[in-house]
């Protein structure tokens, strides 16, 4: 039986479009769910053909799963459980929104073997909830992380920074409420792309520069509360990192089902139609096969993302001269390895530019 490390499942539907989500997904209605997990289970069946494949790590993403009602989760569950083998699953995750999570879900995830829930909490500012368009308030955030910790399931949070108007203060005190529950946090800088409704009033400020002093905060205030920071954008005590995000920053397999979701399977993209009428009427993924370069550049730059960083050994001799080649403070470089430091990690997206131009 082939070993994979993760799957993956998008889940496409959300309560209403946050001002600044760029993700791909769609109000809700009910038949439109019941085509979308007929889908799947095509999708499913494909990869169970030839036997079921065993996996590692589950992630149910989007979109926001907790949209789905019980019963809809019962048939995603079957889904996954008959075309794969879950018996080696070390890692379960949901995502779920505040708004959404009932207690029913967590039942429901705890008697089925999930382990963690993964919520998108953005802040515990009102104000700032409201910038962004969250359906959400902090209260009803306080609540959710308060009934996922008391159920057992361990629990992760995301949270944004550069929101405008947010200041050092509002920034300690989302990192602090959040922390009080979280054993993992994700904390993700503010972007607007065009097509976004945040964009006309907030898109030509430089959310960049501004959310750079959140970020550094967040580097030395989580680690002195035992969040380590163990990949650029997320912070945990050792033991409670993400299983299944390493196997992406591993470069290992990873099937993704649903609409704008992609596979990465032995050297080879599969890239999902993007629209769920596409990914319904039967549109087949786009393959994308990498180069031996195209793939060693990916892994140097993933692996370079977390504080384990690159195995020297297996880097392009052109990636570790141009890595040589920049500020020394960016990089700790030991005979077998290359990680980036703090400074390096705040840094990132300008040397991933320098590395991919390669
Ligand atoms: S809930 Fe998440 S996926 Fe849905 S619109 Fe908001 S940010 Fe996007």
């Amino acid at each position: 039986m082939k070993k994979v490390k993760g799957l993956y499942v998008h889940v496409p539907f959300c309560e209403r479009k946050c001002g600044y989500c760029s993700f791909y997904s769609v109000m809700k209605n009910n038949s439109s769910v019941s085509e979308w997990l007929e889908a799947l289970e095509h999708e499913a069946e494909r990869y169970s053909k030839d036997g079921r494949i065993s996996l590692s790590t589950i992630y149910i993403g989007g979109g926001t799963p907790t949209v789905l009602s019980l019963s809809e989760w019962e048939r995603l569950n079957e889904i996954i459980r008959r075309n794969f083998d879950t018996s080696s699953v070390i890692e379960a995750t949901s995502e779920a929104n505040p708004n959404s999570l009932t207690s029913e879900h967590i039942s429901f995830l705890k008697d089925n073997d999930f382990t963690r829930i993964s919520l998108g909490v953005q802040s515990m500012d009102d104000s700032e909830l409201k910038i962004l368009g969250r359906i959400h308030n902090s209260e009803t955030a306080e609540n959710a992380m308060r009934l996922v910790k008391s159920s057992g399931l361990n629990l992760s949070c995301d949270l944004i920074f550069g929101i405008p108007s947010q200041t050092l203060r509002t920034w300690n005190k989302s990192l602090r409420r959040v922390m009080e529950y979280a054993s993992h946090i994700s904390c993700y800088q503010l972007t607007l792309e065009p097509e976004v409704p945040m964009y006309p009033r907030y898109g030509k400020d430089d959310l960049n520069n501004a959310g750079y002093k959140f970020y550094r905060y967040a580097q030395y205030m989580l680690p002195r509360n035992g969040f380590e920071q163990y990949e650029i954008s997320n912070f945990a005590p050792p033991g409670h990192e993400c299983r299944h995000n390493l196997a992406y920053w591993n470069h290992s397999d990873v099937i993704a089902l649903g609409a704008s979701a992609v596979s990465y399977i032995d050297g080879v993209r599969y890239a999902n139609p993007r629209t769920l009428e596409e990914y319904i009427s039967g549109v087949e993924a786009a393959k994308e096969e990498l180069t031996p370069r195209e793939s060693a550049v990916e892994l140097a730059v993933l692996s370079l993302r977390t504080k384990w960083g690159v195995s020297r050994a297996n880097l392009l001799p052109e990636i570790e001269e141009a890595i040589l080649k920049m500020p020394p403070d960016l990089f700790m470089i030991t005979p077998e390895r290359i990680a980036l430091t703090q400074r390096g990690m705040r840094l990132g997206n300008s040397i991933w530019c320098e590395l991919i131009g390669l």
